[in-house]
Order: C-alpha cells, then sequence, then structure tokens
C-alpha cells in the first residue's frame, strides 16, 4: 500500500496558523493585484467564492471583495516544509515529494516495526496536527495513482483508505477527468465517444482505447482498471525535481508567469538543498491553451543549488520562448536534473574562477538562509522578492 499525503491550504494554513485572528476568514497568499500577482493558495472560506490558487489576485479580488492577501513567506512554508518531512522520514526513507507540502510514503519496510500502513498513516497525521498545529489529508491505497485521488476525496481533514478489493467499486463512478493525464481536451474526446464515467471506459477494450488515443489509450485502459506500477522514487534517486502549476484559467500577462515561475523555481532549489544535490540542467515547461506542451533545456557549465544561477538561468529560457510569441499559458513548470552525483562527497580543491567564486558566495547565503530558518523559522527571508531580472 502506497500513501499519499497534502497539506490542507498549505501556505494559507500556516499563515492562520501565525496569526489565529484570521482563522474562518476568506484568507490568500497571493501576489499583489495592483502588480499582477497570482494566488499562491487559498484558505477554504476563500474558496466558497470560487477563489482558487494560480487565479490572477484581481479576479480572486472581485470574486470575494473582502478578501485578505497576505505576501507569503517561503522561508517559513520551507521550514515546515522540513518539519513535515521529518515526520514522513520517522517511518520510511523512501519519502517521494510533489511539492513542498505533498509527497507519497512506501512504508511498506517499516510494517514490522509500527504495524500496518493504515495506522503508519494515522500516527503521520496526528503528529502532524499535534506537532505543527496543522492539518494533513491523507489517501492510502494499493498505488499512487489510487492514493492521490483518495487524499483529495474528502478534503480538508481527509482520511481515506481503499482496500484493493474496493479498487474497481471506488473508481467505476468517477468521472474520467479523475484520471490522471485526462486533461480538458482528452476529457471532450471521451464525451464524444459516450463516455463519462470510469465504468463505461473501463467497458471499452484496450485495442479500441489504443485505437482513438495511441499511447495515451494503454495508460488509460490501466488506470481504468486501477493499475499503476510507478515505484516511490526519493528525490536523492530521482533524475530531476520539478515543481509545476496548472493555471485555473490560462494566463498571458508575461510578469505574472515570471512571479509563478520565480515562486517554482524557489521551491524546487529548496529541495535541491535539503537533499545536498547540484544540478546542471535547467528546465522550462510550457502548456498553451491548445494544450500542446512544449520543454526547453539548458546546461550550465558547473552543477548547482543557487536560486538565482537557476532563475536566472530558466528565465532566460522562458523570455527567448516569449520573444518569440506565446499563446496563454495553462501549465508552467520549472525542473532540475543532470544531477552531481559526487555532491555528497568532498571534492578535491580545484582553482575557482572569478565567476565560481562569487557562486559560491551566493551560494553560502542561501545555505545560510536554509539553516537560519530550519533554526528560527520565523519570516526572516524573502529573497525570492529580492531577485530581479539580469539586465
Ligand atoms: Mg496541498
Amino acid at each position: 500500500m502506497i500513501i499519499h499525503a497534502d497539506m490542507d491550504a498549505f501556505f494559507a494554513s500556516v499563515e492562520i496558523r501565525e496569526q489565529p485572528e484570521l482563522r474562518g476568514k476568506p484568507v490568500v497568499v497571493a501576489g499583489r493585484p495592483d502588480q499582477r500577482g497570482v494566488v499562491a493558495a487559498a484558505s477554504y472560506e476563500a474558496r466558497k467564492y470560487g477563489v482558487r490558487s494560480a487565479m490572477p489576485t484581481s479576479n480572486a479580488l472581485k470574486l470575494c471583495p473582502e478578501l485578505i492577501i497576505l505576501p507569503g513567506h517561503m522561508a517559513l512554508y520551507s521550514q515546515v516544509s522540513a518539519q513535515i518531512h521529518a515526520i514522513f522520514s520517522r517511518y520510511t526513507p523512501l519519502i517521494e515529494p510533489l511539492s513542498l507540502d505533498e509527497a507519497f510514503l512506501d512504508v511498506s519496510t517499516s510494517v514490522s516495526l509500527f504495524g500496518p500502513t493504515v495506522d503508519i498513516a494515522r500516527r503521520i497525521k496526528q503528529e502532524v496536527r499535534d506537532e505543527l498545529a496543522l492539518v494533513i489529508s491523507i489517501g492510502v491505497a494499493p498505488n499512487k495513482f489510487l492514493a492521490k485521488i483518495a487524499s483529495d476525496l474528502e478534503k480538508p481533514d481527509g482520511f481515506v483508505v481503499l482496500e484493493a478489493a474496493d479498487v474497481q467499486h471506488f473508481l467505476d463512478p468517477l468521472p474520467v477527468s479523475r484520471l490522471w493525464g485526462v486533461g480538458k481536451v482528452t476529457e471532450q474526446r471521451l464525451h464524444d465517444l459516450r463516455i463519462y464515467t470510469v465504468a463505461q471506459l473501463r467497458q471499452l477494450p484496450e485495442s479500441q482505447l489504443k485505437h482513438h488515443f495511441g499511447l495515451l489509450g494503454e495508460h488509460l485502459w490501466r488506470l481504468a482498471h486501477g493499475q499503476d506500477k510507478r515505484a516511490v522514487t526519493p528525490d536523492h534517486n530521482a533524475k530531476s525535481i520539478s515543481h509545476e502549476t496548472t493555471f485555473a484559467e490560462d494566463i498571458s500577462d508575461a510578469d505574472i508567469l515570471r512571479g509563478v515561475l520565480l515562486n517554482l523555481t524557489e521551491q524546487v532549489t529548496t529541495r535541491l538543498r535539503r537533499k545536498s544535490i547540484r544540478g546542471r540542467k535547467v528546465q522550462l515547461k510550457l502548456r498553451f491553451d491548445n494544450f500542446h506542451t512544449i520543454t526547453r533545456v539548458r546546461s550550465l557549465s558547473t552543477a548547482t543549488d543557487n536560486t538565482k544561477t537557476l532563475w536566472e538561468s530558466v528565465l532566460r529560457l522562458f523570455d527567448t520562448e516569449n520573444a518569440a510569441g506565446l499563446p496563454p499559458i495553462r501549465l508552467i513548470g520549472m525542473g532540475v536534473g543532470g544531477f552531481d552525483t559526487d555532491s555528497d562527497t568532498n571534492q578535491a580543491p580545484t582553482q575557482l574562477s572569478m565567476f565560481e567564486e562569487a557562486q559560491q558566495e551566493t551560494g553560502k547565503l542561501d545555505k545560510l538562509a536554509d539553516d537560519i530558518n530550519h533554526r528560527f523559522g520565523q519570516k526572516m527571508l524573502s529573497r525570492a522578492r529580492g531577485i530581479r531580472r539580469p539586465e
């Protein structure tokens, strides 16, 4: 069994914990509306107004004029994320983070020590509540795909266990849009075939799905039957670490997109440094309004975990695409790969170029900031907003 654990309205919940007078109010962590900011997280009270993350803040204000807009403290979220991760790691080293507040866990090697997976999942939920005063929703299921659906099912404060025998019963009534990889286009094409639910999809033979959808058809057939063979892959075994955001509505404003990209870069580099991983490949992913997706990769001369270096690099990729003219953007993602496998060991001292020395300095600053926030955890660092676009 696999656990998928996901904090409820993470950034907003951390802010409300710090300022309890905000409890019960519509709160977002977001960029400023007059600076074309985007909602990064919305409290459940704000969601009642239709406010969603990845929505321009100005639109969110129209939906909810009394909305409380907070600037956000990435360093604090990063520190809380480390604390959540520490709770997970009491039970298994097999943790695959999907973002700062969400991860898959494979605890199969720990059940002899701690009891069945479901008991471990309950302990994790309770420890997050007791020690961090925050709420995490959990899904327990035979594989990653099902665990992720399960954790979302009863949010907020969800705890859903899906036994193998119940999988088909659970999946059958779900709309096809709940299947991983089914976006609006595929959903429409399935609807054209009069397929609305997983049950209807499951009745089609694999050959027919392949005929209509090619490789995606095979994938859909497996998911409709509750099959997913992907293993839980910890960061240090992963080939890359990436974050992406799907917008509630397509975004054309390049400044909004740059802001989101910076935020993604901060989250990715936080994870790199936590795992002492450095990478030399930077990747930008863009999905357009027509669902066409492109990825662009840049290689650096040396592997790094430095926020500024990686930000400037991915920004250059973005600006190149933007200069050529971009359709409205549905999804934006940032990733780092090409890991330096020796990054955990001490490398032989080499003559550093001036550039590398300068880079070491900013590297030290990143590390220092991470450490300070790790220890003191208060709203110390919002360096992200200080990083400007290169001239
Ligand atoms: Mg979450």
